[in-house]
């Protein structure tokens, strides 16, 4: 570890201690998909470590700068099991081509090992590898999991610290004299830092448990569509007034709305304005009333 040192730092601020002191960087997201591959993993091999390499995604929207980077892990393929460390990283073809079968190919490569029965932490060796790879990349994310479903991740970044300057050498004699020569001075250091990762788990059946609530609403959606069209539809209602007097209608409004943008079904063929605007048997125009009185 070197030091790094310069005028806005107090001094012998070690790149280390930086880390710790920060606080998450960020969050990553564990994908039920990818959960179910390690609760698996754990459970065929729960005396083993085992490592290979995560596929994650960036909010691009997110930084680390601002400590708010969302990164998204997708999927995983093992690359090594029984050893304690994986530290050969390297695109093999197998790699690449897990990631052509399987949609992946957008996605940026980071690292996935277990500790089987031992604590999720990152050990000395661990700290190597971040240091390692971290040096040869932008960011390097690190996942670290456990049999007990304990995880902690943490991505690195490089720091570039550069100082440029002059440096004087005075040389004094006899009689007070004295002579100066000076020097331009360049120097640079560079090294790897790392965040915490806040560890996020996607809910088992997460997608399912949306569609559902979609098409729980859709079927409402529809509901309301359906008082209005009932009659449309086979011109058998012509008195609106009388069917629909102790409707609500301010209020099958407002949920029609509040519906229509929660769903992402297309209703486009069942709006209400549609009749409105096609509707020229409209007697009386209770509806015309209705919308300015409301
Ligand atoms: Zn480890």
């Amino acid at each position: 570890m070197e030091t790094i040192q310069c005028s806005g730092c107090p001094s012998d601020i070690n790149a280390n201690d930086m880390a710790k002191q920060s606080s998450y960087g960020g969050e990553i997201l564990i994908t039920d998909n990818l959960e179910n591959k390690i609760r698996f993993m754990c459970s065929r091999l729960p005396d083993n470590e085992w490592s290979g390499v995560l596929f994650y995604k960036v909010d691009e929207k997110t930084s680390i700068f601002d400590k708010n980077i969302k990164i998204k892990a997708i999927d995983m393929i093992v690359m090594d099991i029984g050893s304690a460390t994986f530290t050969e990283y390297e695109m093999t073809p197998e790699v690449s081509g897990y990631m052509v079968d399987n949609d992946l190919l957008d996605c940026k490569i980071g690292l996935i090992h277990s500790h089987d029965k031992m604590n999720a932490f990152f050990s000395g060796t661990d700290e190597n590898t971040l240091k390692q790879i971290g040096n040869n990349t932008i960011h390097f994310v690190s996942l670290v999991v456990n049999d007990a479903g304990k995880y902690v991740a943490r991505i690195t970044s490089k720091i570039n610290h550069e100082t440029i300057g002059v440096e004087s050498i005075v040389r004094e004699t006899f009689d007070g004299k004295s002579s100066e020569k000076k020097f331009p001075v360049k120097s640079f250091v560079s090294d790897v830092v790392w965040d915490d990762l806040e560890i996020k788990i996607e809910k088992p059946f997460d997608s399912l448990d949306k569609r559902i609530d979609e098409l729980k609403r859709a079927a409402e959606n529809n509901r309301v569509s359906n008082m209005f069209n009932a009659g449309y539809a086979g011109y058998v209602a012509p008195d609106y007034r009388q069917d629909y007097s102790g409707v609500d209608y301010p209020s099958l409004f407002k949920d029609y709305n509040q519906t229509q943008q929660a769903s992402h079904i297309d209703q486009s063929d069942t709006k209400p304005q549609e009749y409105i605007n096609n509707d020229d048997d409209d007697e009386g125009g209770w509806l015309d009333d209705f919308m300015t009185k409301n």
